[in-house]
């Protein structure tokens, strides 16, 4: 049974990192599948559905997924769909205090609503809508292809 467990682990971790595009500015690790309303990721596996920045705590930092505790995302960490586990800790509240302020902003670079990533650069946040973001990832998965 234990086995069996480490064997899912192992699995499903794959996984993740398969779907993991790392962001040269800030090293955060996007991930590039589902993402939920909140913005946070989300994955599917054997008919179960996880958070992939809890999931993250749990396959690296050990979180269990059963108890009351709370994945957040660290001060320097811009994106919730990050699930860089350097840029994740385990608290006792979730820490979203920013979610309002986040929910009225705009991307900064064509003015739709901000729903997708957000970028640090030049020590700058940059919001990105969900269209500005898939070309940004696609564009710096290219980058990485090219090095
Ligand atoms: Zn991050
Ligand atoms: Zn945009």
């Amino acid at each position: 049974m234990k086995r069996a467990n480490n064997q899912l682990l192992s699995d499903i971790k794959d996984r993740l990192l398969s779907y993991r595009v790392i962001e040269d500015t800030t090293g955060c690790w996007l991930f590039t599948r589902a993402i939920s309303s909140n913005g946070y990721g989300i994955i599917s596996f054997k008919n179960k559905r996880y958070s992939t920045h809890r999931l993250s705590a749990h396959l690296f930092l050990g979180l269990d997924l059963e108890s009351k505790l709370y994945a957040n995302h660290k001060n320097i960490c811009p994106n919730r769909r990050c699930f860089n586990p350097e840029h994740l800790y385990i608290g006792t509240h979730n820490s979203n205090m920013s979610d309002m302020r986040e929910k009225n902003s705009c991307c900064g670079i064509c003015g739709n609503k901000y729903d997708g990533i957000k970028v640090r650069q030049n020590g700058r946040i940059d919001r990105k809508c969900m269209n500005c973001s898939r070309r940004y990832i696609r564009e710096s998965q290219a980058r990485r292809k090219r090095k």
